[in-house]
Order: structure tokens, then C-alpha cells, then sequence
């Protein structure tokens, strides 16, 4: 089986050490990506960890296709205990930095401890050094990275780095890397903030070769030469299909469409982009670098998660708004999904939706942890009963943009993630919308007999985020050729995915999560009976814990 090589290095940043060993086993089990680093948290992060201690890790990793010139493996993946969901998350990030960090030879990297002043750790080939900076307190992305390329001729491809939310420890700060490509769900950049490490730079000459079969280019041109609407309009595409079947959460999740959705449609934000975007040696090329030339405005995105967040969540209707807030998040280090929403909730609380003068302070405020920005700073999860609204959330993570209400097996699987209401971690929708393109689409009516399928797609995406491969892939990275890449069976592979999803739920109940966690703010039909299914199918207890096998977890 195709796998990652090259040792783990673990950085202390208490004392600036660094010491690397061997992991062949490790990455033999899991292949890389999440898989490696979920192990690698699994052996190293006390289950009762304090997210923002330094005991807590950050753990990046690349999957064994990053060194590849084949298209939709230009991401890479981060895992730490979440300050926002409390649990295991592993969130991905695209862009350019896996090429770099790949070409470190190392084949994971974990950062712990906690730094007595604001510091770059620099890893290389070759060496680990760390810098002292405090000058660059509450810098931006743009200014830090900024700073690294003029001082070490390192463009933002070498940098994961925080902004001043991470360093303010807000619950959902963002890892940025290639300034505007986040690690943006469960907060990992206030666990950075909390070690005092303002940036990690990657560079070196050490890539491992990687020799794949003539499947990787057939996907390369298929990638190349595809007319998917993605191409024009990234995930926007969905904006007003979503809004049709009564899917796209509206003015803090009351209603379910929203009056103004052709502003912030996918066709305004195709109007707005005036270069094509894409991630390392991707040919699909879905990313969307926008501008408003009136405004100025200039930012990559939005993406159909913030248009809903920041547009119709908020009671949004005009693209340009919704990019202005794109941009302060990428500006200051923030989950779009998680920021936006957070605002929603603000400003059901306030009877405010539209304000957009008003979202635009809110950001400010949150990135700071100013006047109320730091009520809102702590998420929905902790804030909404002094504000006074419903907790949308799962296990802490405010949902993402396919309502579960309209999609209920997607609403079934936001209960079951790990990693909360997440839309990634299942992408279940995909099969519940009715796309052209679905081959396999599911009645989007009812939970009742969905269970399995939901284990099947969970299964592939944590083993997507093992090789590392993109969501987008779809339609494109069949099994025959994973089979092909990875060098075994589909089954073999499946089950790794299954191993570190059991994995990640094995690590949270330790820390006490349970069938109590895996819960909606709503009722979906046989919701319970459904949950039974999914449990016994996994090969989990009625009340939703794991049973690892020995050979997963550490003692
Ligand atoms: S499909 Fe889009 S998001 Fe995925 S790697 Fe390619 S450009 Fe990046």
C-alpha cells in the first residue's frame, strides 16, 4: 500500500528543541494526512488535554501523493484538540504549502509546548530554527507574510501562520497558509496562538520521489479538460440549487431560502473573478480570486460556506459585502463559516440582519477580542445563552450551508461527525442534491436506511484525507483508481478510512464524548433508530463508543 515516508520531527517550542524518529509504522497503517496524524495525536495528546495548554499539539501532515505532479493533491492536513468542538479535528487546508512542506522529507511534523514570546519556528531539510518576533504582534497574514519574504525570501507557499484572532486564542482562528487558504474549521489557530507561535515556514530540497502508475495522469487530464461548472464558479455552483429544495440556512438558521439569493449567486461571483485560481499542480483550477472595481475589494472567494455565513445567514444580499468579509477573515485569521455564523447570531439577538456596517465591526471586533467581539470570540456553543438565541451547533461546530432540515441524511451525518456539524466530513449531500452528476443520488426525504451509506462516505473522505485528495476529485477518483495509486484493494483502503474515523471517536470518548454529543437542534425522521443503525454497523456500544482495536490505539 502507498504510503508516506520520512520521520515525525516534534518541536517543543518551550525550550527550542527539536528530535525526529522514525513513524514506518505508523505511516504503513494509515498512509498519511489525517490518518497519520490522528494515530500520532492518538499516541501523544493526553485524552484530558486543555486545547489551549501546551500540551496540546499541532500535528501537520502530507499524504504520499503531495509529491506528485497529479491534479487534486495540492492540500495538506493539520490535527490538534479543538478550543471550539473539544474533540479530535483534523482540518485541511489547500494552496501550495504541501509541495514545501513535502520537500522537508519529513513526514509529519508536530509542534507542542508553548513559547515564552511570539516566535517563527523554521523548518527545513537541514535544520529547525526559531525566531523571536515580537515586533510582529497582531500583524496580519498579508503583513507576516510579508515580513517572512522580505526576510528570508520565503513566498507565502513555505507559511502556515496566524493573525491576530489566533494570537487573541479566538475559538475559531484559522491557520492560514498561502495567505488566503485556511486550516479553518475547529479553531487550530488559537491553539497556535496559544504557543505563541505566530508562524512555521517550510523549505527544503529532500522531497521523496514518488513513482505513480498512468492512471495519475489520466486523471490529470481529466482534470484538465473537464467543463464542470466548478471551473467557473467553485462551490458557489450549488448557491441557488441549495436555495431551490429549501437548503440554504437563512438569517441565523430561521428560515431555509432566502429572497436575496440571486446577489450572492454563484453567477455574481463568476463576475467577479478575473483569474483563474488554483491549488499545487491542480489542473482542475476551482479557486476564486475575485475584485469589485469599485470598491477594491480584492480576495479569493467567497466560497458557497461563507456566501451562506456572511450572506444569506446574516441577511445578506449583495456578493460584494459577503467578499469584504471574506477578506477580513482572511486578514485576520478567521473561519469564514464560523465567524459568519457567530455574527448571525449576534444579529438575530440585536434584530439586525443586513447591517452590513455593523458585520464589518463585528469582525474587527471578534479578530481583537474588543467590546462584544469578545463574547463572540468564544463561538455560538458558549456564547448564545447571553445572547440569547438557539445553539446551532454540534458538538460545538456551527453547521455549514447544506441545511440537514432539507437533506436529512446529510442531518443525520452532521450528528455522527467527530468533528461536529461539519459538511466535509461525510459530504453526504453531495448524494441528496438532485444533481446531474450524482450517479448514485439519495432521496433527500428521511434518515431511515441511510446509515451505512453515510459510513461508506465517511469512510472515503477520511481516506481522501489520508491520500491527501481533494473533495473535488468526485466523479473523477473512482476506486479502480485508487486501487491503482494506492497500490491495494478498495476494501483495504476503505478500512483505513474507517480505522481512523473509530480513531478520532475512540480519542473523544475518552474526554467523555458520547451518544449525548451526537445530537441536532432539530428532529429528523427515525433519527434514533437511524443513530442505532450507524453505531452497530460501525461496530460501536448503543451509546456511541468506539471499540478500537489494539492495534489502533496506544496504551
Ligand atoms: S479541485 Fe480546487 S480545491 Fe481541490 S486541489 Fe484543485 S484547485 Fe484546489
Amino acid at each position: 500500500m502507498l504510503h508516506t515516508t520520512g520521520a515525525l520531527l516534534t518541536i517543543d517550542v518551550t525550550d527550542g528543541t527539536a528530535e525526529s524518529h522514525p513513524i514506518d509504522a505508523v505511516q504503513e497503517r494509515f498512509i498519511g494526512g489525517r490518518g497519520v496524524a490522528t494515530k500520532l495525536a492518538h499516541e501523544t495528546i493526553p485524552y484530558a488535554v486543555d486545547p489551549l495548554s501546551p500540551a496540546n499539539s499541532l500535528i501537520f501532515t502530507t499524504g504520499p501523493l503531495q509529491t506528485s505532479t497529479m491534479s487534486f493533491t495540492g492540500r495538506m492536513n493539520c490535527t490538534g484538540v479543538s478550543p471550539l468542538t473539544d474533540g479530535l479535528v483534523s482540518s485541511n487546508a489547500g494552496g501550495f504549502m504541501s509541495r514545501t512542506f513535502a520537500a522537508t522529507g519529513y513526514g509529519a511534523v508536530r509542534l507542542k509546548g508553548a513559547a515564552d514570546e511570539l516566535t517563527i519556528v523554521h523548518v527545513t531539510d537541514t535544520d529547525v530554527r526559531f525566531e523571536a518576533v515580537p515586533q510582529l504582534t497582531d500583524a496580519t497574514v498579508p503583513e507576516t507574510c510579508a515580513y517572512i519574504a522580505e526576510t528570508h525570501g520565503l513566498g507565502s507557499e513555505h507559511v502556515a501562520c496566524i493573525g491576530p484572532a489566533g494570537e487573541r486564542c479566538v475559538r475559531f482562528a484559522a491557520i492560514m497558509t498561502s495567505e488566503s487558504r485556511a486550516f479553518g474549521r475547529g479553531g487550530l489557530g488559537a491553539v497556535m496562538g496559544a504557543k505563541r507561535v505566530k508562524a512555521i515556514t517550510f523549505d527544503g530540497s529532500s522531497a521523496p520521489t514518488v513513482a505513480l502508475p498512468e492512471v495519475s495522469m489520466e486523471v490529470h487530464r481529466e482534470a484538465a479538460t473537464s467543463d464542470h461548472i466548478m471551473k467557473q464558479q467553485g462551490t458557489t455552483s450549488v448557491t441557488e440549487l441549495a436555495n431551490e429544495v429549501s437548503a440554504l440556512p437563512t438569517r441565523y438558521f430561521s428560515e431555509r431560502s432566502f429572497a436575496g439569493v440571486e446577489g450572492i449567486s454563484g453567477d455574481r461571483v463568476a463576475e467577479k473573478k478575473y483569474k483563474r485560481g488554483t491549488c499545487s499542480a491542480c489542473a482542475f483550477a476551482c479557486k476564486l480570486p475575485t475584485r469589485d472595481a469599485a470598491t477594491g475589494i480584492e480576495t479569493e472567494g467567497p466560497e458557497y460556506e461563507t456566501v451562506m455565513a456572511f450572506g444569506s445567514n446574516c441577511g445578506v444580499d449583495d456578493i460584494v459585502d459577503v467578499m469584504r468579509s471574506n477578506a477580513l477573515c482572511d486578514r485576520y485569521g478567521l473561519d469564514t463559516i464560523s465567524c459568519g455564523n457567530t455574527i448571525a447570531a449576534y444579529l438575530a439577538a440585536e434584530d439586525r440582519f443586513g447591517d452590513t456596517a455593523l458585520i464589518t465591526e463585528l469582525v474587527e471586533q471578534i479578530a481583537h477580542r474588543e467590546g462584544v467581539g469578545d463574547l463572540l470570540a468564544e463561538g455560538i456553543a458558549r456564547a448564545h445563552t447571553e445572547l440569547g438565541v438557539e445553539d446551532w451547533t454540534v458538538k460545538g461546530l456551527d453547521f455549514a450551508a447544506h441545511d440537514g432540515r432539507a437533506l436529512q441524511g446529510q442531518g443525520l451525518a452532521y450528528a455522527t461527525s467527530n468533528r461536529g456539524a461539519d459538511h466535509m466530513y461525510a459530504t453526504f449531500y453531495a448524494w441528496e442534491y438532485p444533481l446531474v452528476d450524482a450517479a448514485e443520488s439519495v432521496d433527500r426525504e428521511g434518515t431511515a436506511g441511510k446509515a451505512a451509506a453515510i459510513i461508506a462516505q465517511e469512510n472515503a473522505r477520511a481516506l481522501e484525507d489520508c491520500g491527501v485528495v481533494c473533495r473535488f476529485s468526485r466523479g473523477t477518483m473512482t476506486p479502480e483508481r485508487y486501487e491503482s495509486l494506492f497500490d491495494a484493494p478498495y476494501d483495504e483502503l476503505e478500512a483505513v478510512g474507517a480505522s481512523v474515523v473509530t480513531l478520532e471517536r475512540d480519542f473523544n470518548n475518552h474526554r467523555g464524548f458520547d451518544r449525548s454529543d451526537d445530537t441536532l437542534p432539530y428532529d429528523l425522521p427515525d433519527f434514533d433508530a437511524s443513530l442505532d443503525a450507524y453505531y452497530r454497523l460501525r461496530g460501536w456500544s448503543p451509546a456511541g463508543i468506539a471499540r478500537a482495536g489494539d492495534d489502533m490505539v496506544a496504551d
